[in-house]
Order: C-alpha cells, then structure tokens, then sequence
C-alpha cells in the first residue's frame, strides 16, 4: 500500500473543516476594535453553540453566585478570549465526521473529554494560562486524528488499534507507519485553519516529554494529556508515576497537588460529559487510581536507588579498571605515580620516611625469545603474586612498565627497605615459575630479579628534593645491581659528602 504523504492529509477533501461560526469568531476576535455585541450575536446565531456556552459559564467550576443566562452575560464574566476558546473547543467537538470501521471514536473523544478537563485543571491550579484557553486546546490537540481518519480511515484505524488505547503510544507507532504524527498534522491543520499561534504550539508539542522551557498553555496542555492517558489506563501506576515527575518539573506541583487534580478532574468529566455530549465511560475509581501510583512511585524509587547503586559499583570498578594493570592486575603507572606523590608530599611535611624498590626481571628479553611472549606473560603474572605477598600489608606493588615493577614503603628505614627487597628477591628466586599453562614450554622455568631501593628520611631530605630523585636514586641503584651479577638488592646510600649507590 502506498504511504500517504502530508500533503496527500492536508489536500483531502473529506478533511474536517472549522465550522462557520468559529471561523466568524475567529476573525472578530482578530479584529483590533473588538466588537463584544457583534460576536454574541454570532454564537447566539447558533442555538446548540449558545447552550454549551451557558452551561459552561454555569457550571460548578465557575460556581456562579446567579446563574448566567445570556451570551453577552457570559462573555462578560469569561472575558472574550476564554469564550473564543470555547467556541473553538466546542466547534471541534461538532466535528464528529464519518470514522473509520474499526476505529474506537468512543474511546477518542473520551480522551479528548478527559485531556481538555485535566489541561483546564492544571491551568487554574498553576494560575499560568487562562483555564478555558486550556480546555479549548486540550480539546483540540488531537485534530491531527480526525484529520489522518479523514485521510485513510481504514488504515489509521489500525494503527490506532496498534497502539492498544494507549494514547501515548500513538505517535510513534503513526510515525512508523506514515513518517508522521497527528500532533504534526494537528498543528498544520490548525495553522490552516488561522487558530491562534498559542493553540497550534499546543497541539503540536502535546506530545513532548520535555515541555519544561515551553508556554504555560503548552505545558498545560502537554500535561493534561498525560493526565488524561494515565487516567484511562489500565495499568495507570507507571503513567501516573510519569505525570507525577512531569507535574513537579513542569509547574513545581507536589504529590498532593497531582492526587487533588485526578479528584477534581474526574469530577469534572461527570459534568462536562453531559454539557458537551460526550460519553464519558464509567466514573474512574479515583481512589484505586491513586493507591496505584502510590505502588508505583514505591516501586519507581526501589529501582532507581538499585540503579544508583549499581551504577556507584559500576564506577568503583571503573575506578579500580584505570588504576589497575591489565596483565598483573596490581597497582598500574598511573597509581605509582599518584601513590609515590601522595606519600612523598607526606614525609615531607611531616618529616617521615618512605622507602622505594624497583625491581627487574633479569634477562627477560631472552626468556621471551626462548620460551615465547605467551611463557613471558605468565612469568609477569606469576612475579606480581609473588611480590603482593612478600611485602608487608601497608605497602604498594605496582606495574612500574614492561617487565618492571616498584614497590612503595611507608614508613620504611634504610634497613627495612633493604631487608624487603632481600625478601622479594628471594621470594622470585626461590621457586621455579609454573609454565605448566603454557603450550609448547617446558613446565617451569627459573626466574630472577634485580632490585635498587632508595630511602627518603631525615638524612637524605637535603637530596631527595623531589619524588623524582628518590625514583632516580633507585633506578641506579638497580642499573649497580645489574652491573652486579644481577639476582642481588643494591640500596642508595647518601654519605655526608654526596651521594652513591652502593
Ligand atoms: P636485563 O636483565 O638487563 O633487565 O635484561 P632484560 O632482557 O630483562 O632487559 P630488556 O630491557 O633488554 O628487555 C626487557 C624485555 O621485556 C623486552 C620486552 O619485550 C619484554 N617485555 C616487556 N613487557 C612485556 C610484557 O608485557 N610481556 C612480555 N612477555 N614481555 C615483555
Ligand atoms: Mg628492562
Ligand atoms: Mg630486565
């Protein structure tokens, strides 16, 4: 079936037209000398449109001390532009066209009936836009259905039927199908039919789920249908639970606020639904209603603190991740960085000591080359577990690069910082590595280390001026230990003429 464009909607001629007096209306409220007189002998020209505005103006929401029997009465207390809204309202609900076979035009104007309620409600309550210019554009904002209907009935009314009565669900589900929503084709509609600038902004955002920066009238509107959309659902708690943030971000409304709006709203369905013709279903269980958002908001904030928290352990394992190395899993450069900067600017302030070893694995190129990158790899794994458990508990093993490693010794003396690295030295040395893993490798293979360690304490203060030094001073002091024979500890020595490592 070819898709039908926007153009194919907006040149139908079966598309629904404004009726004679809205139209008249319209242009006298354009007008810049309003003639009051003039558009009440308009409305009043049509008996049906004259009744619905009476019954309006006497309803309970004004609560009139008298009641109001006259158009030109009522335009005195609605003021002209809540009665041009309500002509508009009215007009559209005049529109009942021909609907498609299968099409749920019952359950259509109850939507509308309810969103033009709830929009007129959450108005008043915000005291942000006229409650009548709301109720004109909560009924209205759904044009771009009649317009669609009248354009391919037989297919909209599946699509509708797609959407299972949710009518929150429509524009997607219309945009999959026709690259478009009714809300887009509403808007066109009504900037055809010349509707103020305000309603066509209402009925082109009443779908958005940000209307925060939006006119208030948009925003009422915006929020009236989903209102309208919780209230008519038959699992309401999720929607009500999404009303309820929107409410509070939209126009600050609290909980109670929202809870009192469904209340009123629903009674104001019960009379609207007679004034304007409207069948309106059953009354709604308010109560029902609201011990379901109750157990949905419940359930809202369960999840959302289950999210934050496994979001706050998602990032302590990012956290972990960039501090950590890849192949050993200890400390990575990053950390022995931090860490030795952290530490140093601690003794120094506080005139402590801080030991450093770096350690390298001797001859590891030609390990690599005989028994393979993959037995080297193992080899670094297996050095990193044996380090971790030979240095006391408040020290630091990190991945220092390639197939060196440092440790971190607060606290540590010449003498301590020597006996540690004799340990780990002897902790490498001491067994054959496991090669066992390895495919293609004999199963163990002997492994040493050579270690340089530099102490920072009262002493050597005057030389280690920086962290840097003392990580220089180490670093000779393994290049000596190299030179050494490897498999050996060398620690920097400072003596009151210098500086050597010995
Ligand atoms: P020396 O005793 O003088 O330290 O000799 P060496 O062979 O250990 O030193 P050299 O710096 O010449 O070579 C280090 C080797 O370590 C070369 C490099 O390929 C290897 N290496 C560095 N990082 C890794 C790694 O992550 N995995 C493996 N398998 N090898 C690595
Ligand atoms: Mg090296
Ligand atoms: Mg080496």
């Amino acid at each position: 079936m070819p898709a039908i464009t926007v153009e194919d909607v907006l040149a139908c001629p079966s598309l629904p037209s404004l009726p004679a007096v809205a139209v008249k209306v319209l242009e006298l409220t354009r007008d810049e000398k309003i003639n009051l007189e003039a558009i009440a002998q308009v409305i009043q020209s049509d008996p049906a449109l004259t009744a619905k505005i009476l019954r309006t103006v006497n309803s309970t929401f004004y609560a009139l001390p008298s009641p109001c029997r006259s158009v030109p009465r009522a335009l005195g207390y609605l003021g002209m532009n809540t009665v041009k809204s309500l002509v508009l309202g009215f007009s559209l609900v005049d529109l009942r066209c021909e609907t498609a076979p299968g099409f749920d035009e019952a359950g259509f104007w109850k939507h509308c009936l309810y969103a033009a309620a709830a929009a007129r409600r959450v108005a008043r309550l915000s005291g942000q836009c006229d409650p009548e210019e709301a109720f004109a554009a909560g009924l209205m904002q759904d044009l771009g259905v009649l317009g669609l209907l009248a354009a391919d009935g037989t297919r909209y009314a599946e699509i509708h039927v797609l959407a299972e009565g949710d009518h929150h669900r429509l524009p997607d589900t219309e945009r999959d199908a026709f690259g478009f929503d009714h809300a887009e084709i509403g808007a066109m509609l009504g900037e055809r039919w010349s509707l103020p600038d305000e309603l066509v902004e209402a009925i082109r955002h009443h779908h958005d789920t940000d209307c925060a920066g939006y006119e208030p009238l948009v925003r009422c509107v915006a929020l009236g249908s989903e209102v309208a959309t919780a209230m008519n659902h038959v699992e309401p708690g999720a929607s009500l639970g999404v009303v309820r943030e929107h409410a509070e971000q939209w126009f600050g409304f609290c909980i109670a606020d929202v809870n009192g709006l469904v209340k009123d709203i629903s009674d104001d369905v019960a009379e609207l639904s007679k004034q304007l013709e409207i069948d309106a279903g059953d009354p709604i269980d308010v109560n029902w209603l609201l011990s379901q958002a109750e157990e949905a908001t419940v359930h809202h904030q369960l999840t959302m603190e289950r999210e934050a928290d496994s979001l706050r352990k998602s990032n302590d394992e990012l956290a972990k991740l960039a501090n950590t190395d890849g192949l050993t899993g200890v400390a990575n450069r990053k950390r022995f960085d931090e860490e030795l900067a952290n530490r140093y600017q601690q003794v120094v302030a506080f005139k402590g000591t801080l030991g450093l070893i770096l350690i390298d694995a001797d001859r590891f190129k030609l390990l690599n080359d005989t028994h393979g990158h993959q037995a080297g790899d193992a080899v670094l794994v297996e050095l990193a577990v044996r380090l971790s458990k030979a240095v006391r508990n408040i020290d630091l093993v990190c991945r220092y690069g390639g197939e060196e490693f440092a440790v971190i010794l607060p606290g540590a003396s010449i003498k301590d910082a020597a006996a540690i690295a004799e340990r780990l030295r002897k902790a490498i040395e001491g067994e054959p590595f496991d090669l066992s893993k390895v495919p293609g490798t004999p199963p163990e293979v002997s492994v040493s280390v050579s270690l340089g360690a530099a102490v920072y304490n009262e002493e050597t203060s005057h030389v280690f001026t920086t962290a840097g030094l003392l990580v220089k001073a180490a670093d000779q002091a393994l290049y000596v230990a190299k030179q050494h024979g490897r498999n050996c500890v060398r620690v920097f020595r400072v003596d009151a003429a210098g500086s050597e490592a010995a």
